[in-house]
């Protein structure tokens, strides 16, 4: 207090209110200066409360006191120098966070803080509440909550004002730093001389850890600490060691978890009903230790749902091809059709588009229930799950999404990649896609499970699923390696309220992207067909479908490669060739060469073993996904990463497949 006035001052973040609060204070009687050697503007005025003149200084905005900004260090300098007798930190309520870091650093100032809760209306609306008297009971200040535009408390801002210009003592609030900075504050403090020190020996210290020139000034000057570098600098590096960070990061960081803590004690965020349901759900499925367990069953029981639905009306649709077969290759001879012709519908058209359109069930269960955890809200949730674990390897949550939707079809799951922000996360993303296991694979997977595993077809069908991601994975990490060393800033993801799916909404998205299935059979898969009957009943007089037939010297010609991996027959040979226009080409071949899904189920165990099966699997799973997929690579990135992309798979694809076999047949 001098000469009976009482100095105070408003400090702040800016756009906190802190003008709004001066003019509140003060009303007219206010007048506009420079600061002393600068252009930045210094307002005074004054107001008088119970009879005491209270003179008001509005400080620039700032948001520390770190003293790196003009701004700053004029703040700083006057807190410093003229030291008021209270200074009002004005906040922003509905951004505590953020803006009680100054307040923080003012508590630790030592100075004689009120603090200002401001835009009070702003913090309601937003469902923010904040309990002042706890607060004030923590930080032993007076609090005021205030809206300032509207004028409204100012006469309990003043009140408190008062009071706190009328107490002896200041708040005694410190914040409790990590181990080596406490260790440091006091090695610091020790080496202080016992006379003629501020009261506030902590707060020096811990702005001379900081490295702050002025103070480093103030120290030598005023305290006669002329060897205070020697001093601190020794214990800075000590810190900065331990922590491989800069001592104001870290300084900054402990600061932060305390007004963390804080919040956690004062503050509460009202929520609307959704939000609050949508909480307690997410404290279930994102947490650190059952979100990805509750991801992995998630799916594991949407594919066990796939099967025990779907499997029997496969079956009847398999009986009713079957039936359709052969009843009509009689009915055809009997009328006098060329046993050509009858053939080509039998054997080509029926048995091999019949093989694939028989699990039109499970892509339609499929798609079902991608809908709807797609539009319940929790596949942002699966990508937020993962999130941690994609930025081990180098990746963002936000690409899970665009995998996840691979499940689907890895053709519209590549575009989805348009919506990273970074080219190198688009191009990991896009060369990890193809080992999502797309629901084309799905006919693969029913075929050979209903016959080698039927008592586990769900187990098995999620093991490779699973395979899949981790081998998406495992490409987009060694792609990082190879291509891309530099690590990008993380994301922040949003994460949409829970929604109830819609039934009507999510029949329709099944229905529109099996349709593309039913499309695929009708075009790719039956013209394929149709390629494939030919090359298998050429030359002509040949057996259809014989080793010797043009088809069969195709896969004679590559079922070598494929001996090592257990299924090095030229059937499999040219089914895998022939996947590549499309993955339910696969069966659709297997179909043609060996005669419908009821003779598939009798024919293949001739050919594989479970274990050789499985290693099929994998192949069909892994290798190229098909000819779209790589155009589209194409299109999105270039013919290089293309082929790479191909390369990599069929690579991929065999040695996996070769692995298991080996292995497996090493165990028995
Ligand atoms: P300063 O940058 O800290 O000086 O902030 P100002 O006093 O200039 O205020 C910034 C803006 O916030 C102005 O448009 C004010 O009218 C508005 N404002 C100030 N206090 C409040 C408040 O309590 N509630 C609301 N809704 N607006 C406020
Ligand atoms: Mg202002």
């Amino acid at each position: 207090m001098k000469n009976n006035k009482i100095t105070i001052a408003l400090a702040g973040n800016p756009n906190s209110g802190k003008t709004s609060i001066f003019n509140n204070l003060t009303g007219a009687n206010q007048h506009v200066g420079n600061w002393p050697g600068v252009t930045v503007e210094k307002k005074e005025g004054s107001f008088f409360y119970e009879g005491i003149e209270f003179k008001v200084i509005d400080l620039p905005g700032i948001y520390s006191l770190s003293a790196s900004s003009i701004d700053e260090k004029i703040a700083r300098e006057f807190l410093i120098q003229e030291k008021p007798d209270v200074v009002v930190s004005v906040i922003d309520s509905s951004n505590f966070e953020r803006n009680f870091y100054l307040a923080l650093q003012l508590l630790e100032m030592g100075v004689n803080l009120v603090l200002n809760l401001n835009m009070i209306d702003v913090a309601d609306k937003k469902g923010i509440n904040i309990n002042e008297k706890v607060l004030s009971l923590i930080l032993d200040v007076p609090v005021v909550k205030t809206i300032a535009n509207k004028n409204r408390n100012t006469e309990q801002l003043k009140k408190a004002i008062a009071t706190a210009a009328k107490k002896e003592r200041v708040s005694n609030f410190e914040v409790k730093y990590n181990k080596e900075i406490e260790e440091a504050i006091k090695n610091i403090i020790s080496k202080f001389p016992s006379q003629n020190m501020p009261a506030n020996e902590r707060w020096l210290a811990i702005t001379l850890l900081e490295g702050d020139q002025y103070l480093f000034n103030m120290a030598k000057k005023v305290y006669n600490l002329t060897d205070i570098e020697n001093i601190a600098l020794p214990e800075v590096n000590k810190i900065e060691k331990k922590y491989n960070d800069d001592i104001l990061s870290i300084i900054a960081d402990n600061r932060y978890g305390y007004i963390k803590g804080l919040v956690n004690e004062i503050l509460t965020r009202k929520k609307k009903i959704g939000r609050e349901i949508s909480d307690k759900i997410d404290s279930v499925v994102l947490n650190k230790f059952l979100g990805i367990p509750i991801f992995l069953f998630l799916i594991y029981l949407t594919f066990q749902i796939v099967f025990t639905v779907g499997s029997p009306l496969v079956d009847w649709i398999g009986q009713f091809f079957d039936w359709l077969g052969n009843a009509i290759a009689p009915l055809l001879i009997k009328i006098g059709v060329s046993s050509i012709v009858v053939s080509f519908l039998k054997d080509g058209i029926i048995d091999g588009v019949g093989s694939v359109i028989v699990f039109l069930p499970n892509i339609l269960i499929m798609f079902l229930l991608l809908a709807f955890l797609e539009d319940s809200g929790y596949m942002a949730r699966a990508a937020f799950v993962m999130d941690k674990f994609m930025h081990s390897l180098g990746l963002h949550g936000k690409s899970f999404i665009p995998m996840i939707l691979g499940f689907g079809c890895n053709v519209p799951a590549i575009m989805a990649t348009r919506t990273l922000e970074s080219r190198k996360d688009r191009i990991l993303t896009i060369m990890a896609i193809p080992y999502m296991s797309c629901s084309a694979r799905l006919p693969i997977y029913v075929l050979f499970t209903s016959i080698f595993f039927p008592k586990h077809q769900g187990l098995i069908v999620f093991s490779l699923y699973l395979l899949g991601i981790i081998i998406a994975i495992f490409v987009a990490n060694s792609f990082k390696i190879l291509f891309f060393k530099k690590e990008t800033a993380p994301l922040i993801m949003e994460l949409p309220p829970y929604r109830l799916p819609q039934t009507k909404s999510a029949l329709l998205q099944m229905w529109l992207k099996s349709k593309i299935f039913l499309y695929k059979a009708g075009t790719i898969i039956f013209f394929t067909v149709i390629i494939i009957w030919i090359l298998s009943s050429l030359p002509v007089g040949v057996e259809y479908a014989s080793k010797q037939s043009w088809i069969g010297q195709i896969g004679t010609f590559f079922a070598p490669l494929l001996k090592p991996a257990g299924f090095g027959f030229w059937q499999a040979a040219v089914a895998l060739i022939f996947g590549i226009l499309a993955k339910e080409v696969v069966v659709g071949t297997l179909g043609t060469l060996f005669g419908g899904a009821e003779s598939l189920s009798q024919a293949l165990p001739h050919y594989f073993t479970p274990l050789s099966a499985y290693a099929f699997l994998i192949t069909s799973l892994i290798y190229v996904p098909c000819i779209a997929t790589i155009g589209v690579i194409k299109r999105e990135l270039n013919w290089k990463w293309a082929l790479l992309s191909t390369g990599t798979s069929i690579f991929l694809g065999w040695f996996l497949a070769v692995l298991i076999y080996q292995i497996g047949g090493l165990i028995k």
